[in-house]
């Protein structure tokens, strides 16, 4: 017989019985039900990798890659921006007297504090080491109204163990900077400006 004489519909209807049939079905059942759990699988690892790809392992904030991706986006967009940097004051002594696990602790629990007063709009994220940094958006009073509140709401913490700490700040605006880098090196001086003038404190560089 040649192919094209060949009726498959004529074949199954003479070869294969209902029990055939039925197998034959639930050997396919079983297989796309592996795809869907193999796909989901996947799905969840992929979930997983970006997470660890954007995220700070230690606060779980955004981690300075995700930061600069994102300050990349505010450039290109040419969307006005201030930049918020924030240090802990003495942050050694914190490791030095109470121990590393403490300082962990303090570095976690900030990030809670300061959490509180991120706007959805905001990008908190963890510089390196003890420094934070901010994308923020808003009137120029309301920022620093802000990041005023968010010194004092850490000033005026209890850590456990550690007691009471202060961290300083620097603050810089976008306007008239079409490099975004640059915003940064300007809060980066605003807060070298807080850290001589005392600690504890905001500086503003227009
Ligand atoms: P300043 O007020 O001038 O900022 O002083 P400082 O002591 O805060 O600054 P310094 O740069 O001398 O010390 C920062 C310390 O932060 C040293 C380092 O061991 C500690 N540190 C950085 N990352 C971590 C971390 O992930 N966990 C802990 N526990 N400590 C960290
Ligand atoms: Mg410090
Ligand atoms: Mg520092």
């Amino acid at each position: 017989m040649k192919f094209d004489d060949f009726d498959i519909k004529e074949y199954i209807d003479l070869k294969a019985t209902e029990y055939d049939y039925r197998l034959h079905n639930e050997f396919l059942r079983d297989i796309i039900d592996k795809f869907v759990d193999l796909n989901k699988e996947l799905q969840n690892a992929l979930e997983t990798v970006t997470y660890m790809s954007i995220t700070d392992p230690l606060t779980k904030i955004y981690n300075r890659a995700k930061f600069t991706e994102e300050l990349t986006k505010f450039q290109e967009k040419k969307q006005d921006i201030y930049i918020i940097m924030l240090d802990i004051d003495h942050f050694k002594r914190v490791n030095d007297t109470y121990g590393h696990d403490s300082g962990d602790y303090v570095l976690k629990k900030l990030c809670e504090l300061v959490n509180v007063s991120i706007k959805d709009d905001w990008i908190f994220a963890r510089w390196g080491g003890e420094e934070f940094i901010i994308i923020a958006q808003g009137d120029e009073e309301e920022i620093i109204s802000e990041a005023e509140i968010i010194r004092k709401r850490i000033m005026n913490f209890t850590f456990d163990k550690v007691g009471k700490i202060t961290s300083s700040f620097g603050i810089a605006s976008s306007k008239g900077i079409e490099e975004y880098e640059k915003v940064i090196k300007k809060a980066d001086l605003a807060l070298y400006d807080s850290k001589e003038n005392g600690r504890n404190r905001i500086t503003y560089n227009k």
